[in-house]
């Protein structure tokens, strides 16, 4: 079916706008997350196509030159939109460059036919491969609204190509933005899909971060960094269950500061915060990637071991001990000493064991070791209920 072709810029035109409207009507409340600069793309789009729509009727300058320069300005807010979006620096100058050099090489050939038509092709399908490089590039993990970026600037591309191979099979006669045929229909009504599909592709792709982002709000812990109450339970029972599994041993340790109130009362509350800070720091850096470190409560941390028995996870936490007597915390000048004790519970989990049961293991355990003066670590009886002593 052939559409007519101004037609075809018109509804596309139109699109944009109304898109455009809503997009920087919603970005106007939120800068930095990229939906300004998306509004402005379809902005852009919408004007290119208006001018296109007058082609054949006003001067080439504007029907062709300002036109294509609009849409390449475009896909440069595109762009500058997508890294906004992942919290990328945006290269403005880069970006930008392509749109001047479209204006440029546009105004130097606009009394020629297929220089001019290679020419704007050439900027945009560098500008689309640069889109779905940096698209790629910042993909979320299960993140999807990527894929509409990737397939927008991928039809976007075939559509330029068409045009190219158009042009260098000398059928430029057949593509004058006011003759309508099939060819132009395929070609042009590609630009109702690249609207769609960036600019639904940027919004979603900006409600995915957000998602993720309030995700890892709700996991992490605001003071520390590292994994919250509810994350490191989580956490604990993904563990159980693996070392049940495999038939593995697990350990899980409770770390608690001692006369960590007096921390508090003898220099104040920031004082405080910031041994919690650098001992959860502390915690996180000498631990291997696969354990898990979080914050259990105040001034508690709660650490997994996985594939470590009751030697091993000894060995370890005197290691993490002997750091933390090393390193003491620094606050305003100051040198904070601070020590931890530790009550563990080692083994492979029976089936009835969860985090509740083996987490009250491990606080018995550390309660004997405050009983015992602290400053110490003690491993809970084993399941035979044989006692293991406290070190201090
Ligand atoms: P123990 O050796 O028996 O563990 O004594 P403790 O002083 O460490 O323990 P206690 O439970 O008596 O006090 C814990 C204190 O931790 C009380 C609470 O105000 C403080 N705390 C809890 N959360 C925070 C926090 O986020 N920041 C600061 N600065 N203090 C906190
Ligand atoms: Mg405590
Ligand atoms: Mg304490």
């Amino acid at each position: 079916m052939v559409f007519n072709t101004p037609t075809i810029f018109a509804s596309v035109a139109l699109v944009a706008l109304v898109m455009a409207f809503c997009l920087i009507l919603v970005g106007q409340e939120h800068r930095r997350d990229g939906m300004r600069a998306g509004g402005l793309g379809l902005l852009a789009h919408a004007f290119a196509y208006c001018c296109f729509t007058l082609y054949g009727h006003e001067a080439a300058w504007l029907t062709y030159g300002v036109g294509n320069t609009l849409l390449s300005l475009a896909l440069a807010c595109y762009s500058a939109s997508l890294l906004r979006i992942h919290g990328q620096p945006v290269p403005w100058r880069q970006i930008f460059a392509l749109p001047v050099l479209m204006a440029v090489a546009l105004m130097a050939l606009i009394d020629t036919r297929e220089p001019r038509m290679f020419a704007a092709c050439l900027v945009l399908i560098l500008q689309c491969l640069a889109i779905m490089n940096w698209t790629w590039r910042h993909a979320r993990n299960g993140g999807r609204a990527h894929l509409l970026l990737l397939l927008g600037g991928g039809i976007s591309l075939v559509g330029l190509m068409l045009r190219v191979a158009a042009i260098a099979s000398g059928a430029a006669a057949e593509l004058p933005y006011d003759v309508s045929n099939l060819r132009q229909t395929v070609s042009v009504s590609i630009g109702t899909v690249t609207v769609m599909m960036f600019s639904l592709g940027l919004v979603l792709m900006a409600k995915e971060r957000t998602e993720a982002a309030l995700r890892d709000m709700a996991l992490r812990d605001a003071l520390t960094g590292i994994a919250n109450r509810r994350a490191i339970i989580e956490a604990c029972e993904r563990e159980i269950e693996r070392s049940r599994r495999a038939g593995t041993a697990l350990t899980v340790a409770l770390f608690d500061i001692d006369h960590f109130k007096r921390i508090n009362d003898s220099h104040g509350h920031l004082a405080g915060d910031a041994v919690l800070r650098q001992a959860a720091g502390l915690l996180r850096q000498r631990l291997r990637q696969s354990d898990e470190v979080g914050r259990y409560g105040g001034e508690e941390f709660l650490v997994l071991l996985p594939d470590t028995g009751r030697e091993g996870a000894l060995t370890v936490i005197d290691g993490l001990r002997s750091a933390v007597a090393a390193q003491p915390a620094a606050f305003g000048g100051l040198a904070l000493p601070y020590r931890f004790s530790v009550g563990l519970w080692c083994g492979v989990p029976a089936p009835g064991d969860n985090s509740d049961s083996l987490i009250a293991h491990a606080d018995a355990a550390l309660y004997a070791v405050k009983a015992a003066g602290r400053d110490g670590v003690s491993v809970a009886p084993d399941r035979c209920g044989q006692l293991a002593p406290a070190s201090g």
